[in-house]
């Protein structure tokens, strides 16, 4: 700390202009020399700040700024140290990579979150808060909705996921659960990963916002209709990563056209 600043306003100014010392003092206009002038404390606070300032050392140096996220010294000011001090701390989850991988579009990684901790407004659960009585899937009408029933379990889902994953010569558990493993412990290629983890995504996507149209707009979509979207937004997101990474995108790429979808 140094008294050559003369535009440095103490830290301390909420505590200081409740009581004897006005407005917004700078720390040149407290410090006299080799003594501090401060009017007599009013307060138990203000005689705890005192005894601090009496504490420290002044020199004839410029200021600089000192960060202390969990007391060790930092010349430069992190958010995110800084948030992780201020969060709660919980374990890791396991399927945070599945969910929150970096190529992932933002919006179907937040839908994908909610389904895993089983957070949407799925019929079953509607049923359970007493909202609704008809819980019937809205792709089959033959079996309840529920997370599992929707990824893959119903025979209409099940149709493009697979067809889906099969184009991308891989075997698809069908289980939510069975699923989640799989792609945990897939060990292909960065590329091959990336893409399952899109495809995935997508599908849950487009699947639960086909629910929400054919609930709210009574409008319906073919699973072919719906595969073309997928496709469409697998394509423009590896487009979206050519710039920062054209090889990942290009592997991406040329992974997904030799894929033969149904659609093409
Ligand atoms: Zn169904």
């Amino acid at each position: 700390m140094s008294t050559t600043g003369s535009k440095e306003v103490l830290e301390m100014e909420k505590l200081l202009t409740s009581g004897p010392v006005i407005g917004h003092p700078t720390l040149a206009e407290l410090w006299e020399i080799d003594h501090w002038v401060l009017p007599p404390a009013r307060s138990d606070n203000q005689v705890r700040i005192y005894t601090f300032l009496l504490q420290l050392p002044i020199i004839g140096e410029a200021d600089v700024y000192v960060w202390c996220p969990g007391g060790s010294q930092k010349t430069r000011y992190s958010t995110r140290q800084v948030y992780n001090l201020l969060r709660e701390q919980l374990p890791q989850v396991s399927w945070y990579k599945e969910v929150w991988f970096s190529k992932g579009i933002p919006k179907h990684r937040f839908l994908t979150w909610l389904m895993v901790l089983n957070r949407s407004p799925t019929r079953d659960r509607l049923m359970n808060w007493g909202l609704i009585t008809d819980g019937a899937c809205l792709f089959c009408n033959s079996s309840l909705e529920t997370r599992s029933h929707l990824f893959f379990d119903c025979s209409f889902s099940w149709d493009i996921w697979s067809s889906l994953f099969h184009c991308m010569q891989h075997q698809s558990p069908r289980s939510w659960l069975e699923i989640l493993d799989f792609l945990h412990n897939f060990a292909g290629t960065k590329a091959e990963r990336y893409l399952l983890l899109l495809t995935w995504q997508a599908t849950i996507y487009a699947l639960w916002t086909e629910r929400n149209h054919r609930l709210h707009r009574n409008n319906y979509r073919s699973a072919s209709s719906l595969t073309s979207d997928i496709d469409k937004m697998i394509r423009r997101r590896i487009a979206s990563i050519r710039h920062d990474e054209p090889h990942l995108s290009s592997d991406m790429l040329t992974l997904w056209f030799s894929s033969s979808l149904p659609l093409q």
